[in-house]
């Protein structure tokens, strides 16, 4: 099985995506459902965002996980840009924990980079760990000069994690920012894994190689394309699935190993860039 180790702590590499959940009321039911489905067949890691539906994503998490124990999960919430400074990421922290129905997150992101200088937003997170508010903190939407500027700052080197957007679509940060954050042992957090069901191109469901592996494997092209970004060791993939059983074949992904053949197909296939690219942000 696939796993990851953030802050000390070896996860299962897929963990539970929950963007647009509490979106549409009627679904929430099996929403709900697909999480807990997701953490029956292993899950430990769900990643949520005060963002979400403005805490409505947070609560079906808080709904889900409510009969499961605390210490079995690990919970990974962000905070908005705009609220990331010392006169609001308390508060928003509060709030987030409220709705999610904990008394602390393992892990908590700056959502992406805004106008509250990084030194005071690494300062209230350092406050927040200190409270016991948060076991460890991290960051979202970082590209290299990013986590450079942070890394030069005091307690930066404690960033947990980077979140980014990261599928067979999108290879951009493999030329110099997953490098730089394998050097530094510095985990990914990869988001939309599935290419948000293949809406970004629109190409990797029809793709033959992809089409081959997943007969090959008995499994599905979205479970192929999840167990793609694994490969590495260091990424935790967090696909959302508000679907019962795709949350499960998603926690399956965790069993897929490729051949060195079928990863050297696939990368000559979906070739890595050869040039620096822009951050790719969702
Ligand atoms: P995604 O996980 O790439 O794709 C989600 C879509 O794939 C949904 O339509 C889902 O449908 C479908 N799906 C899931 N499992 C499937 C399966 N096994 N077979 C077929 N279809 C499947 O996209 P995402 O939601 O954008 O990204 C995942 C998570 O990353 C988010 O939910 C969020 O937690 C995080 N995220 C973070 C940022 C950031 O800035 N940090 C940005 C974007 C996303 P159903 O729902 O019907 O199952």
């Amino acid at each position: 099985m696939h796993t990851v180790k953030i802050n000390k702590i070896t996860l299962p590499a897929i963990g539970i995506g929950t963007w647009h959940m509490g979106d549409h009321p009627r679904q929430v039911t099996t929403e709900v459902q697909a999480i807990q489905a997701a953490l029956d067949h292993g899950a430990r890691a769900i990643d949520t965002a005060e963002m979400y539906g403005n805490g409505r994503a947070e609560r079906v998490v808080g709904q889900a996980i409510k009969n499961y124990q605390r210490e079995q999960l690990y919970l990974i919430d962000k905070v908005l840009p705009t609220n990331a400074g010392q006169a609001h990421l308390e508060q928003s922290l509060d709030r987030s924990l409220q709705l999610v129905g904990t008394d602390y997150f393992d892990l908590y992101l700056l959502h992406w980079r805004g106008s509250i200088p990084l030194a005071e937003t690494v300062k209230e997170l350092e406050k927040m760990v200190t409270k016991g508010k948060i076991r460890a903190w991290g960051v979202s939407n970082f590209d290299v000069v990013d986590l450079k500027e942070l890394w030069n700052l005091p307690n930066g080197n404690h960033c947990a994690a980077n979140e980014d957007l990261y599928n067979l679509d999108e290879r951009g940060i493999e030329y110099d920012l997953l490098p730089l954050m394998h050097q530094h042992h510095l985990p990914l957090i990869a988001y939309s894994p599935l290419s948000e069901a293949d809406t970004i191109s629109g190409k990797l469901t029809a793709d033959p190689l992809l089409n081959e592996l997943a007969i090959n494997h008995h499994v599905s092209i979205y479970q192929i394309m999840l167990a793609w970004t694994l490969r590495n060791g260091n990424t935790l993939s967090i696909p959302k699935a508000g679907n019962i059983q795709h949350a499960i074949d998603n926690m399956k992904a965790l069993a897929i190993d490729f051949t060195p053949n079928e990863n050297a197909a696939l990368a000559q296939h979906f070739p890595k860039p050869t040039s620096k690219q822009p951050l790719a942000m969702i």
